[in-house]
């Protein structure tokens, strides 16, 4: 970090910054430009971000400015290897392969997640996505089937080998969630539940983080470093769209995020055009735009009867506007050498 001290500042007011430095543990380096007195900061401490905002305070301090990123773990800086995520079954994300999470917003019942689990899988899917514990935005919505949720979707995968990806809500439910999942999914509205995060950090499941509704992609790597540096090192990022001050769409789907976070990290991204848009109609052109981008993944929801839905009926593609997404994306998906996963494991 350095230190950049105000033009006509006294020789006291430097002295005191330095010194400061120097209480907090750290190193300095004082070099004496043309214009003005630059104080580097040198030093790996726990502190440092509480030195940078007692600093800003100080008289003489014109700015404070981090020189590495916030982000240490999760950051591209050091040549880290692209991080792949393994599966129980062997499925790999973030290596090279586009992999399609599909399925319900909510499990609603046996019945609807069994016969959709099977058709996702006919059409290429290879995860099984679907809600037990729902994030509600209104008190009196749906807040998911639980448990019994969770029995229904283990019951989908013993059927179909489909890994499942289902979310947790509390810290308290990490433990049976992480019973029935394959891949434990943090929601938008608890990007920032730091509690949460410690305890998914603890799980040797791996972990998608969705981006906040009003997330930069700083808070949202931030999140993400939570949870690796609480040693879970296999975290997904998933792009779901952000909040602005377009209302027609759901979301606005920030797709610069998928090359920019690959820039920035070594951790896969994947992207929901699902929440991004909150229309259906939106959602194929997206997913393939999301392909085309680099992502790593794409998480679909699917239902039955998209007019009967307890949840994002309104967004939800039906079994036949499924099957004619995954005809869209293939082309795409092998154009810029990233099949999706299905057809690679198809032609071994
Ligand atoms: C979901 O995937 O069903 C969901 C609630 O998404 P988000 O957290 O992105 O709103
Ligand atoms: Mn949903």
């Amino acid at each position: 970090m350095i230190v950049v001290i105000k033009r006509g500042a006294s020789a006291e007011e430097a002295r005191t910054v330095v010194e400061k430095i120097k209480a907090m543990g750290f190193d300095v380096n004082v070099s004496q430009g043309a214009e003005r007195l630059i104080i580097g900061v040198l030093g790996v401490r726990e502190n440092k971000d509480t030195l940078a905002a007692q600093l800003g305070s100080l008289a003489g301090v014109e700015r404070v400015m981090p020189i590495s990123k916030s982000f240490k773990l999760v950051s591209r800086e050091g040549a880290h290897a692209d991080t792949i995520v393994k599966l129980a079954n062997g499925a790999e994300i973030g290596g090279g392969l586009v992999h399609v999470m599909a399925g319900p917003c909510t499990v609603e019942g046996r019945d609807m997640l069994i016969e959709t689990a099977k058709w996702v899988q006919a059409c290429g899917a290879t995860l099984l996505r679907g809600g037990a514990f729902k994030p509600s935005t209104s008190p009196y919505s749906f807040q998911g089937m639980g448990k019994e949720g969770l029995e229904i979707l283990s019951e989908a995968r013993a059927l179909t080998g489909l890994p499942i990806i289902t979310e947790v809500l509390d810290p308290r439910d990490v433990a049976s969630v992480e019973a029935h999942a394959d891949i434990l999914q943090i929601g938008a509205r608890n990007m920032q539940n730091f509690q949460l995060l410690k305890e998914v950090a603890k799980s040797r499941k791996p972990v998608m983080l969705k981006r906040g509704l009003s997330a930069t992609i700083e808070e949202w790597l931030l999140a993400a470093e939570y949870i690796y540096a609480g040693g879970n090192h296999d975290v997904i990022m998933c792009e779901r769209g952000i909040r602005t001050f377009e209302t027609t769409t759901r979301n606005t789907l920030d797709l610069s995020a998928v090359p920019l976070v690959k820039q920035l990290s070594h951790l896969p991204v994947v992207v929901d055009p699902s929440h991004a848009t909150g229309k259906w109609d939106l959602v194929t052109p997206m997913a393939r735009a999301a392909v085309a981008a680099g992502a790593d993944g794409l998480i679909i929801e699917v239902h039955p009867k998209p007019s009967d839905a307890l949840k994002d009926g309104f967004e939800s593609l039906t079994f036949n506007k499924f099957a004619a997404m995954m005809d869209a994306v293939r082309p795409v998906a092998s154009a810029i050498g990233r099949p999706v996963a299905s057809d690679a494991a198809a032609a071994v």
